[in-house]
């Protein structure tokens, strides 16, 4: 069975261990570095950038996880987790850290104030059926990617309202973004994308 891991320091590990469970896959809750053995992909939760960066470090995670997406580990982060998995960020605190893993600049909170939190339907890339059913977003002081290295595919763009544009969904290689948060609404559709590009290593 596809072992994937859950990053379960900070955030919504339940939701995301519920999800991958529906969808066929073994959900590991991962809190110690020997967790990380035997993975077949690492999942990281919306939550707080700065405290998952913490965290990681204090529980010695951060490097072992940062080795293992460079050494190809297949990674989905959504919200924070898209912070997380970014190589640069902009608006992060002064000694934030990141994962890194995907060739891209991040703008963390980048929605402002006025649209904290907001919720729009969304074609996504790789999500064949989304044109006609679209995969409804929920953003929570959300991230944007701002620029895109070579490498990057651009799933999803917002399609109106004043962010009209921006990026909010990102692949390189087997490494997925979003800047919403799909776990948290019943649609099963990203995760399945994750799990189809573990198993298809
Ligand atoms: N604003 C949070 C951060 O910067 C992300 C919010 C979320 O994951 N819902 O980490």
């Amino acid at each position: 069975m596809t072992r994937i891991g859950v990053l379960a320091l900070q955030g919504d590990v339940r939701e995301h261990a519920a999800i991958l469970e529906a969808c066929g896959a073994a959900a590991v809750p991962v809190r110690r570095p020997r967790e990380l053995e035997g993975l077949d992909g690492i999942v990281i939760p919306g939550g707080e950038s700065t405290t998952i960066d913490k965290l990681l470090r204090a529980f010695d995670l951060f490097e072992p996880l940062r080795q293992a997406i460079a050494d190809g580990l297949p990674a989905f982060g959504s919200c924070a987790g898209m912070i997380l998995l970014a190589d640069r960020i902009t608006g992060g605190t002064a000694d934030q850290q990141t994962l890194g893993g995907l060739d891209v600049t991040v703008r963390r909170n980048a929605f402002g104030r006025q649209v904290d939190s907001f919720e729009t339907d969304l074609v996504v890339d790789g999500v064949p059926d989304s044109q006609d059913d679209p995969v409804h977003a929920v953003f929570i002081r959300a991230p944007w990617v701002e620029e895109v290295g070579p490498r990057v595919q651009v799933l999803a763009r917002v399609e109106s309202g004043a962010a009209a544009g921006r990026i909010v969904a990102v692949r390189e290689r087997d490494v997925l973004a979003t800047s919403f948060h799909p776990e948290l609404t019943g649609d099963q559709r990203l995760h399945r994308l994750f799990v189809s590009i573990v198993e298809s290593r």
